[in-house]
């Protein structure tokens, strides 16, 4: 599989991602860098004045150079902070490699990534080497599969488990549904935690809702937590923390330094959810009118 660079300075050229038929965000490109389909999905990567270097899956932002450190520090390090010892993780999606660098920050002994695009890889060696170095590192597994069949056949166990899939859409689609989180407990230490990114919490309350209905059914400790992603719809991002014996805020390790956005205060914050989000959590199946 070739990578065909394509530099030619397009001037006006403007991605939109549209969050609403009558909204969204634009990026002026400044260089294009890479646009291919691959067996999966369209996989696009450009320069913008601001964010720096943007990868764009099915026309949807996945990472930008300037903002990643927001998503990447809040998937992996509430999870570290109350399971400091964790030993064996694993990651299903994270083709970029940006929950992977945080996770290699701690002296863990294994994590196993689970990417089902090869071509993504591939890209963000070569254009986000800062996040991708770590696939190289001796600690990571890369495993080439669909997440999906990867939980079917092991039979192997985790202290931690990172959910960085794309959006319920595509090949990520069913790594959002019950079936898949019920599979996935079975790869879960007793004393485990299961992180997962859970969507935007000002347009997709009604997913965020259907997924804490089902969750509750599998896990004695559901709970969601969110923070901003600057270039994510609605600029604030949700995630979930599974688990049925460690408790979330209760604080045991101490994050690593060189962070830029996660520390003690900003973890216990983000448990603590705004007024819209627990109302529609705690909305029974009649009053669907609220948000
Ligand atoms: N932070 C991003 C977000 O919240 O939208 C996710 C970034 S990460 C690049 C998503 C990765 O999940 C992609 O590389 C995609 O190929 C991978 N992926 C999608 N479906 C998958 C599946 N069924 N199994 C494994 N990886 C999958």
């Amino acid at each position: 599989m070739t990578l065909k660079k394509n530099t030619d300075r397009e001037k006006t050229l403007e991605r939109r991602e549209y969050h609403t038929s009558s909204n969204g965000l634009f990026f002026e490109v400044k260089n294009r860098l890479f646009k291919q389909e691959s067996l999966y999905q369209r996989i696009e990567v450009f320069e913008n004045e601001h964010f720096g270097r943007v990868l764009l899956l099915d026309d949807l932002v996945q990472t930008t150079e300037k903002d990643e450190f927001f998503y990447h520090e809040m998937l992996v390090h509430p999870a570290f902070l109350v399971l400091p010892s964790a030993h064996h993780l694993l990651v299903i999606g994270g083709g970029d490699g940006g929950a992977l660098k945080e996770i290699l920050r701690y002296p863990v002994e294994s994590v196993c990534l689970v990417e089902i695009d090869p071509l993504v890889i591939e890209v963000s060696q070569e254009y986000f080497p800062w996040l991708s170095a770590c696939l190289k590192d001796r600690r990571t597994e890369l495993v080439i599969s669909d997440g999906r069949e990867f939980i079917q056949k092991t039979n192997r166990k985790f202290d931690i488990i990172c959910i960085d899939s794309s959006d319920p859409v595509g090949p990520s689609a069913w790594l959002h549904e019950k079936d898949f989180f019920s599979r996935l407990k079975e790869c879960l230490c007793d004393e485990g935690i299961i992180v997962a990114q859970a969507g935007s919490p000002f347009y997709r309350m009604d997913l965020i809702k259907k997924k804490n209905d089902f969750l509750k059914s599998l896990f004695k400790i559901v709970s969601f937590y969110m923070s901003p992603v600057p270039t994510y719809p609605g600029g604030s991002w949700a995630f979930v923390y599974l688990s049925d014996r460690v408790q979330p805020l209760k604080i045991k390790g101490s994050p690593p330094a060189g962070l830029r956005y996660f520390n003690p205060d900003i973890h216990r914050a983000a448990f603590s959810l705004p007024e819209f989000f627990k109302n529609k959590l705690d909305e029974s199946g009649h009053d669907k009118a609220r948000m």
